[in-house]
């Protein structure tokens, strides 16, 4: 099968790989001039199925509001005439019960579970390298009312497939020594022995090269315009270097990010997936103290920020704000991250070297991806990771390919597609 897939970000590519990898003919396009230059080119490096706590649950509305007007909190909603937003807003609501929650989560999970095999499968067949580490990750808490309700959550993944041990606060250094200066700001935490850390734009980039090796073609540099259809069948893909038609084409991926829906709603197809900002910073770890810098992944869970050593660098990365399609680098954002590193692991490395970076996560209001087929005969999506689409992308480009080729998928994908949101 000839398959076009547009965008080449870690979802793209990954996507790519499987479908090389299962005998189609593969050509991948992106504006951008190489593999994995938007969102995925600095996120917080975290492999995290034990990350699957959906952004909306039942204190998420209450939280929000504490939050108002604080530019260091986690999620920052600027309002805007914006009716993308404002519907997003309105499902994100719905999603807030207890019950959407528990739903949301098994889904979640289900795909980050499964992805983690797969991520390894493809190190395994391809001895790819990314700065990755095995080590685990582990959630700390300095609340104890937060670490209280941690803790049914963790038995519940547990039990979903994604083991978290619950850690008194001496179990959390005994697991990462770098914490040991501050203990006294911890209540516990939990630890996932399963999930891994590594630098998304690098295995983006090492995978795409690998998928040329298998044939693939990417073209770089080509914005797509708008697509065309008819009735339930996609006529073409216009771009600004001329129209790829289907008779060239037997399938089409879109896995363009956040920049989907955008697509799609001249189609009438309305998908909610809207940008959550983030930001990270890169800190080179100070070659003296080695051990300043933490190397176990960490995600403080009240801050929502996560921490990931990348060979000589750690990667800290958090904050979510709503606010239309801006990239731009708000200094307070991303300097409220370096202060919160530098006050967890004071001797990390060199703050006066850090690297800021922002990018937009293609975010879902239930904080599950989609994937699968649309109305489109020729047409299927992989999009909306959200938060977790460096977890996720080798499970979900997989799932993708195995419906392009016609297979059954390992998981069930119930819940994943883009007909919840009729
Ligand atoms: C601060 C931050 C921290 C994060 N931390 C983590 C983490 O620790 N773990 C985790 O699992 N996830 C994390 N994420 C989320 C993760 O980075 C994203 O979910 C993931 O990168 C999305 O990949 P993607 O391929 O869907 O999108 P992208 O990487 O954005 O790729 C989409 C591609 O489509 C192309 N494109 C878009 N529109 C067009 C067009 N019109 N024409 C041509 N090309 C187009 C773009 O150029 C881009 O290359 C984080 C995100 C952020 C912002």
């Amino acid at each position: 099968m000839r398959v076009l897939v547009l965008g080449a970000g870690v979802v793209g590519v990954t996507t790519a790989y499987w479908l090389a990898k299962a005998g189609h003919q593969v050509v991948v396009l992106d504006r951008q001039l190489g593999p994995g230059l938007e969102t995925s080119f600095a996120n917080g490096g975290q492999i995290s199925a034990s990350h699957a706590d959906p952004w909306a649950g039942p204190a998420t509305p209450l939280k929000a509001l504490k939050w108002l007007g604080r530019e260091d909190a986690p999620l920052i909603i600027r309002p805007r005439l914006d009716f993308a937003m404002f519907g997003w807003c309105l499902r994100f609501l719905a999603n807030c019960t207890a019950a959407r929650n528990r739903v949301n989560t098994e889904r979640i999970l289900r795909v980050a579970v499964y992805s983690r095999q797969c991520l390894a499968q493809i190190r395994a067949d391809t001895g790819i390298a990314y700065d990755q580490a095995e080590r685990g990750i582990l959630h700390v808490y300095s609340d104890a009312k937060e670490f209280e309700a941690a803790v049914p959550k963790a038995a519940l993944m547990t039990r979903y497939g994604c083991i978290r041990e619950v850690l008194d606060v001496e179990g959390c250094v005994a697991r990462e020594p770098a914490l040991a200066e501050s203990r006294h700001k911890l209540v516990g935490g939990t630890y996932s022995p399963d999930d891994e850390s590594g630098d998304a734009y690098k295995f983006t980039a090492g995978l795409a090269d690998i998928c040329r090796g298998m044939g693939v073609q990417f073209r770089y540099g080509t914005q797509v315009r708008r697509l065309i259809a008819h009735r339930n069948h996609l006529l073409g893909v216009v771009t600004d270097g001329g129209t790829l038609n289907a008779d060239d084409y037997d399938l089409f991926v879109l896995a363009m990010g956040s920049y989907t829906p955008l697509l799609l709603k001249p189609l009438g197809v309305r998908l909610p997936v809207y940008p959550a900002k983030g930001y990270s910073v890169t800190i080179p770890t100070a070659p003296e103290n080695p051990g300043g810098a933490p190397r176990v992944a960490i995600i403080d869970d009240e801050r929502k920020i996560v921490y990931s050593r990348l060979g000589d660098r750690l990667r800290v990365a958090g904050t979510a704000e709503l606010t239309g399609y801006d990239t731009s680098l708000s200094g307070a954002r991303a300097h409220s991250i370096l202060t919160a590193a530098m006050d967890l692991f004071p001797r990390c490395g060199d703050a006066s070297r850090a690297e800021f970076w922002a990018g937009l996560r293609p975010t879902t209001p239930d904080s599950v991806p989609v994937i699968g087929r649309t109305r489109f005969e020729n047409l299927l999506i992989n999009t909306g990771h959200g938060t977790l689409g460096w977890t996720m992308s080798a499970g979900a480009g997989r799932l993708v390919a195995d419906l392009a080729s016609g297979k059954d998928p390992d998981i069930d994908l119930d819940g994943l597609g883009i007909d919840r949101f009729a």
